[in-house]
């Protein structure tokens, strides 16, 4: 199987079967993000524990993109220290800018993560890529 492919497939395996969707009725912190130019809306809400990710629900609704990377997003971070998730972050919205054509081979300490590395060749998508991020950006910035 191509690289693209198995790439398209776990996209389409979070999309299908979004991990992390259960809400969260003690969380410490919140936050909803949407990107009107696709009509996705993203809510993180996050269970701190000593510097830690503890516990992690993003629901929403949109296009596959927004939520398979909201989903992928969750997997990444639940349990991780939050100044690792934060590194992270910086990680996946750095290989966002990163030229489409150029390879993603540097980025292995991402995972799963890559396999949205083709979002690169749609400019207008990279926002629904990274609009889970960001919103969880927000949601360590309100706690
Ligand atoms: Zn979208």
């Amino acid at each position: 199987m191509a690289l693209q492919e198995v790439y398209r497939q776990v996209i389409l395996d979070h999309y299908r079967n979004p991990r992390h969707r259960q809400p969260l009725s003690d969380a410490d912190a919140s936050s909803e993000g949407a990107n009107p130019l696709c009509g996705d809306e993203v809510k993180v809400q996050l269970q701190l524990r000593e510097g830690r990710v503890n516990a992690i629900s993003v629901t929403g609704k949109g296009c596959s993109i927004s939520q398979s990377s909201a989903s992928l997003m969750g997997e990444a971070v639940s349990g991780h220290p939050i100044s690792e998730v934060l590194g992270l972050s910086d990680r996946f919205q750095g290989l966002m800018q990163v030229p489409p054509d150029s390879s993603e081979n540097g980025y292995a300490d991402l995972g799963d993560l890559i396999a949205l590395a083709g979002v690169r060749r749609y400019p207008v998508r990279i926002k629904c890529a990274t609009l889970p991020w960001i919103t969880l950006e927000q949601a360590l910035e309100n706690s």
